[in-house]
């Protein structure tokens, strides 16, 4: 989870400006989360609210997980309005009757990451991933991109290697993972699609061999940069150390920049940080928050103005 959001961080800045090489790729005081870190937490407070009903199966989990998920969505994607969403779930957000819109978008595989981190089998990680891909991306590419990558955490963190995954992925999912980032780097260009974003994202895990360079592989093939390095994060984090420098880097511009709060990242270190591997030797993302002081402010602004 917190890679897919140090990944959503790094790419931000590329997603409409694309670079084709790895070495170019920096965080700068412009990096920023967008809508695959601000749907991401918003996904890991509803498992974290429904997180009882879902581990005992409770009657009716389902839909409570659902109904969960639709209500934080739409809190978190109005109180982060302006994140790139996309034009449908803009709409979606605004529509009080709001339905699922038959998204086969990457939307529902950016923000799944939670979802690998909760579940006690492979089935019920499937599961959940469709209910949160179901909300809005009821294609069946929709859930399957979101499947893929919760399937993808949940086996990496219980033990599984990569060619596993790789082989499991592709079964499952008929994605082509056998493609190497240099053939897909040539043409590669913007999809917004599940199909044609997802395998990638994977592969560029695939190849890396470390957090940093898988990031730096996501972003170098260009397209939808955030959310492929995003995706590629949620799955590099889970067998590699985050580098201390990115983790920093990113903590500071979320502080800096006023975005997001400690408070979401308590799945991440009330969940995730239990479940990962002790040898890679994470610790709780916490930092100091200071609210926006919006009196003083307006004091201020008062004052400046009455003194001209
Ligand atoms: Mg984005």
């Amino acid at each position: 989870m917190l890679g897919a959001i140090i990944g959503d961080v790094y790419g931000s800045i590329y997603e409409f400006d694309n670079i084709k090489e790895k070495e170019l790729v920096k965080l700068t005081k412009f990096s920023t989360p967008t809508d695959d870190s601000i749907m991401t937490i918003a996904i890991s407070k509803a498992l974290l609210s429904c997180y009882k009903d879902i581990k005992e199966k409770k009657e009716g989990y389902e839909k409570t997980l659902f109904d969960k998920c639709v209500e934080i969505m739409v809190a978190y994607g109005n109180t982060y309005p302006h994140k790139g969403y996309g034009g449908n779930f803009k709409k979606w957000l605004r529509n009080p009757n709001r339905k699922p819109y038959g998204s086969y978008g990457n939307g529902s595989a950016m923000r799944v990451s939670p979802v690998g981190w909760v579940c006690d089998s492979l089935e019920d990680t499937l599961q959940i991933a469709q209910i949160t891909a179901e909300t809005t991306h009821n294609h069946p590419e929709g859930i399957k991109g979101a499947q893929a990558v919760a399937a993808g955490i949940y086996l990496l963190r219980t033990g599984k290697d990569k060619d596993y995954v790789k082989q499991y992925i592709t079964d499952t999912f008929d994605y082509d993972l056998d493609r190497k980032l240099d053939e897909i780097r040539k043409d590669y260009v913007f999809h917004v699609s599940c199909q044609r974003s997802v395998p990638e994202a994977i592969i560029a895990f695939l190849e890396g061999n470390s957090f940093e360079d898988v990031i730096r592989n996501a972003i170098s093939i260009g397209g939808d940069s955030d959310t492929i390095a995003c995706i590629a994060g949620s799955l590099a984090e889970v067998v590699y150390s985050i580098p201390d420098d990115m983790r920093n880097g990113v903590l500071t511009n979320i502080t800096n920049q006023h975005e997001l709060k400690p408070r979401d990242f308590e799945f991440y270190n009330k969940v995730v940080l239990k479940k990962k591997d002790r040898k890679l030797d994470e610790v709780p993302f916490v930092f100091e928050y200071e609210e926006l002081d919006i009196k003083n402010m307006l004091d201020h602004v008062t004052a400046m103005i009455g003194g001209l």
